[in-house]
């Protein structure tokens, strides 16, 4: 199903959209190609496999430490004025309090027009409680998809963006402590989006405030059958993209805009159906008024698993992701 009218391409020529008499429309061509650089499927998924390579990024680990100082030298590699905002907080799995890290870099941050902050968390789930075995349960899950894939992506973004400074000033945010909810849990959000919400209450000075924001998570996924999760209700075997309910409802001209140029690229995994309300970074931002979208595959069937690894993971899908938002910031 097509949830939003398709652009008429006639209409900047001044024909009519209709079928009425006359000399045949001629379309329009798509704009010429500026000069934007490439999305590297194989770097990105290298750097979704060395978050991995860490161990589990959950609360308190020394994965956890060690990667969030690979993550800073990559933003300051590729030229990133860096910020960094500290907290600590209990979750929605542990009373205990545990540090935390938001990681911010800023690009182009001279350049004129609307700030754009790009966003996804980097902490893994501590507990994989949607696996099929309950003695899973109590087990980290390596979050190749759920974390390092959205990362991997932004990471491949940061390389493209030393390369050729962005047309429009970038943030690349990290977010620490997005996926330790509690179902149940007190803690405001139900302990998710722990991260985010600090960084939207709490947004450091000198950073420009975003106008809009595009969050990626969980775009990893491959197109196998695994046996031993199998195809949990609401998950199925192939990447796909619909439409999050929130990022529909809050910035339907964005989620157009985006989703067009996916289609024009021939991304096929976004599809225009509509998709659930998730409870996801983008959230704390739209409800302070940034233009904000998810993009996100809900769910994967590795999804909160000890599965999700980069085995189960595709270079193709973050391509398709990498790629739209390269087509998006530099010409779309
Ligand atoms: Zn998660």
């Amino acid at each position: 199903m097509r949830v939003l009218a398709a652009l008429c391409v006639y209409a900047a020529l001044g024909a009519s959209c209709g079928s009425g008499g006359g000399p045949a429309p001629v379309p329009i061509q798509p704009p010429p190609a500026v000069e934007r650089p490439a999305f590297d499927a194989q770097r990105a998924f290298d750097d979704l496999e060395a978050q991995c390579d860490f161990g589990a990024r959950v609360p308190g680990s020394d994965a956890h430490d060690r990667c969030l100082q690979f993550l800073l030298q990559r933003l300051t590699d590729a030229g990133a004025r860096v910020v960094t905002q500290d907290f600590s907080s209990a979750t929605g799995l542990s009373e205990q309090e545990h540090d935390f890290t938001n990681l911010l870099g800023l690009f182009a941050e001279d350049a004129p027009g609307e700030v754009l902050l790009l966003g996804a968390h980097w902490d893994s789930r501590a507990r994989a409680d949607e696996d099929p075995d309950p003695a899973n349960r109590d087990r980290p899950v390596p979050g190749a998809n759920d974390g390092a894939s959205g990362v991997a992506v932004l990471l491949e973004l940061t390389r493209a963006f030393a390369d050729i400074p962005p047309p429009r000033p970038v943030i690349v945010a990290l977010f620490d402590a997005e996926d330790q909810g509690g179902y149940g849990s007190s803690l405001p959000n139900s302990g998710w989006i722990i991260g985010s919400q600090r960084l939207a209450d709490d947004w450091p000075d000198d950073l420009p405030w975003p106008d809009q924001m595009i969050l990626v998570d969980l775009v990893g996924g491959d197109n196998e059958h695994n046996e031993r999760v199998g195809t949990p209700p609401r998950s199925n075997d192939h990447f796909d993209l619909p439409i999050e309910g929130n990022s529909l409802e809050n910035a339907p001209n964005l989620v157009d805009q985006v989703w067009s140029i996916a289609e024009r690229l021939g991304h096929d995994a976004f599809e225009r159906t509509p998709g659930r309300h998730i409870t996801d970074d983008h959230v704390p931002f739209q409800r302070a008024g940034v233009e904000a979208i998810d993009i996100i595959e809900f769910v994967p069937p590795e999804w909160h698993t000890i599965d999700d690894t980069p085995e189960h993971c595709s270079p193709d899908s973050l391509l398709q992701v990498g790629d739209t938002l390269l087509e998006f910031i530099y010409g779309g």
